[in-house]
């Protein structure tokens, strides 16, 4: 489970004691990094504690008055809160180390719930909703009553909520290069995730990764950044509404962010959270002849949230980098949304104490923070920092302008908690028409890299004549594989954990009647199998839990068991006119080498989600493959680093661009 509470943390840094480093997620060992129940909180014991928020009642008349622009709206407000008010609208708490009184009493400018952080109410998307508004409420109830952004992390689908449509993860929706697809799926997870009161999902994912060893390639679209640009700028485009449409930011949309700024691709290693080992002169070449494209073009489709990456560049954390994230941002390229930090990632940043931490990230350009268990800390530093002259009151009066820009932009102020068209979404929630558009992405998404003639037939038109099909593999019926990290749970986990149809359920309804479908996990076959298809891949993994050493880029063990004993069964029976179809469920190009002899057909499924019937319906029903590799795929994952390297064909298994159809034509 992912660390959403530090309770050791909280009272180091509640005593002043706070070491550097502690407090990173990644470096927490599993016994703390165990989820809280939502009663035992801090902020309890503080409830009564002076807060120095205004006592004078408000004059909402400008900021409450939609007839008014938005920068009016801001003037006016910023003009009445307090320094306390201002640094509260710059937190954001994860909702497990918050009450609501506490929202009430602070005002808080805005929540999240990190990964797998379900409501104590239950998982389902009614206790979501139940949760995010009641704390929206306490928001209004405060003394200024600015309204409350709550954020999620809807990167496939409202993936933490039980019994949502989950869909294909972006590498996924990458390899089908439709960006009107990605336009309708936008659409579809921002209904889903607006029905439980939520009004802002952190995605897309805008990094073009070069090492595949890194365990968040499976968030991003392409290796390529103008395949990013232009799916990210559609993804976007599908969360938000359409820029300058009545549609944009309305009550069936949510905000965008662009994450994560910027680099996070290029690190040592792929290493998660890693260094890029260039000088920031040399990375100012690299971000201004492509890496920036992806950002300019979400800005341009009207994204008003960047969050910053954990990765250094040349040492210096992005999250301290004023180059970066002020001068290139915000200057270079006009960005006057908000920018948010990364999971307690301030505390992650160069200063010694948390106060100097959090000097540094707001002096570089952070405006909203979300440090999930240490908020209190946060607004009292932030305080203290501007009384004692060392962070600027303009820089804070910039930061809150921004967020409130954003909340006045999309709505917020006008918007009705728990209002008549969020019960209508609720009802849409893991409903066929967005089940429809998830499967429609996972056969766009699916990737034809093998398909050789058996019997004179391509391989995939050999397997339509099958009669009697051996599947085998525990990927073959598992909705938690399929789905990958960030399902549920923030690293997913495997077995039936949410609602949905796995790739035999799927097989077997397409062809009902028709073929005799078996399921083996061992890999035997028996004498009246005419086919086998074999699904295999990697276990779901999430952020630096998925990060590997090339030597262990491959497909999980008992996969690779199965395959073994496939292999033995398939030349003991003596078929070998049978066609032999390999499914791979993963987040990445891994090393499949090996196994290639034994297949006829190779199909990349990705993380395709809930709707395994969109496999099927390539296989077997009217569809054929269209879909293409945005990665290039290397045999060895050795040899990496070497992808891009001028006369390394025989290195790669399958260049950029691979993909056939069931006839065996290479598409593009
Ligand atoms: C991830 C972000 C995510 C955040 C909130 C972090 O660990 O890096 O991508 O938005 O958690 O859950």
């Amino acid at each position: 489970m992912k660390n959403k509470y530090c309770k050791s943390l909280a009272l180091l840094l509640t005593l002043g004691l706070l070491l550097p480093g502690c407090g990173q997620k990644e470096a927490q060992p599993e016994a703390m990094t165990g989820q809280t129940t939502q009663t035992e909180t801090v902020t309890e014991t503080a409830k009564e504690q002076e807060t120095g928020t205004g006592t004078q009642e408000a004059d909402k008349s400008v900021y409450m008055d939609a007839s008014k622009d938005v920068e009016t709206r801001v003037e006016a407000l910023l003009a009445q809160m307090t320094l306390e008010e201002k640094a509260a609208q710059m937190a954001q708490p994860e909702q497990q180390s918050i009450t609501v009184t506490d929202v009430r009493q602070y005002g808080f400018g805005s929540a999240l719930s990190g990964g797998g952080s379900a409501p104590s109410y239950g998982n389902k998307a009614a206790d979501w909703q139940k949760r995010v508004n009641e704390l929206k409420q306490a928001a209004l109830e405060s003394r200024l009553g600015i309204p409350l952004l709550y954020g999620v992390d809807a990167v496939h689908g409202n993936n933490n909520v039980f019994g949502t449509v989950i869909f294909p993860h972006n590498i996924g929706l990458g390899a089908a290069r439709d960006p009107e697809l990605l336009e309708k799926v936008g659409q579809a997870v921002a209904e889903e995730v607006r029905a439980t009161g939520v009004q802002w999902t952190f995605a897309p994912t805008l990094g073009n990764p070069q090492n595949e060893r890194w365990g968040r390639t499976f968030e991003c679209f392409s290796e390529r950044t103008e395949d990013v640009a232009a799916d990210g700028a559609a993804y976007i485009k599908g969360f938000q509404g359409e820029k300058g449409s009545a549609q944009y930011l309305d009550g069936k949309h949510v905000l965008a962010c662009a994450k994560h700024y910027i680099g996070e691709g290029y690190t040592v290693d792929g290493a998660n959270q890693g260094n890029v080992a260039m000088t920031a002169e040399e990375f100012d070449i690299l971000i201004q002849s492509g890496l920036l494209d992806p950002y300019t073009a979400a800005l341009n489709e009207g994204v008003r949230t960047v969050m910053v990456s954990f990765n250094s560049v040349d040492g210096l954390k992005c999250h301290e980098n004023k180059h970066l994230v002020t001068e290139v941002l915000k200057e270079q390229l006009g960005f006057t949304g908000l920018v948010i930090s990364d999971y307690n990632g301030i505390q992650q940043l160069s200063g010694i104490t948390y106060k100097e931490q959090i000097r540094q990230a707001i002096d570089a350009g952070v405006d909203l923070a979300m440090e999930v268990t240490t908020w209190r800390e946060f607004m009292e530093n932030v305080v203290k920092l501007v009384e004692e002259g060392s962070l600027s009151q303009d820089r804070v009066d910039d930061a809150v302008r921004r967020i409130l820009r954003v909340k006045l932009e999309a709505g917020l102020f006008e918007e009705k908690v728990g209002g008549a068209e969020e019960q209508e979404l609720l009802a849409k929630v893991g409903g066929e028409e967005h089940r429809e558009v998830a499967r429609e992405a996972v056969r766009k998404s699916l990737v034809l890299l093998k398909n050789d003639k058996v019997d004179g037939k391509a391989a995939m038109e050999a397997l339509r004549d099958s009669k009697n099909i051996r599947v085998c593999g525990k990927k073959a019926f598992d909705i938690g594989s399929q789905c990958g990290g960030w399902t549920i749970a923030w690293e997913g986990k495997s077995g039936r954990i949410t609602e949905g149809t796995t790739i035999i359920e799927g097989l077997a309804a397409q062809t009902e009647g028709s073929i005799d479908w078996t399921h083996d996990i061992k890999g035997e076959l028996a004498a009246e199998n005419d086919a086998v298809i074999a699904v295999v891949g990697e276990m779901p993994y999430v952020e630096s839990g998925g990060d590997r050493k090339a030597s262990d880029l491959t497909i999980s063990s008992d996969d690779a068991q199965m395959l073994k004993a496939l292999r033995e069964s398939l030349a003991a029976s003596g078929k070998k006119n049978i066609p032999v179809i390999g499914i791979v469920i993963g987040g990445r190009p891994i090393n499949i080498e090996e196994y290639m002899d034994m297949f006829d057909a190779v199909i990349m499924a990705w993380l395709p989600g809930t709707e395994g019937e969109g496999v099927a319906d390539v296989l077997f029903g009217e569809y054929d493959f269209t879909g293409s590799l945005t990665y290039t795929w290397m045999k060895n994952p050795a040899d990496i680093e070497r992808k891009f390297e001028e006369g390394n064909e025989e290195l790669i298994l399958f260049p950029y661009g691979s993909g056939l159809n069931k006839a065996g034509k290479q598409l593009r």
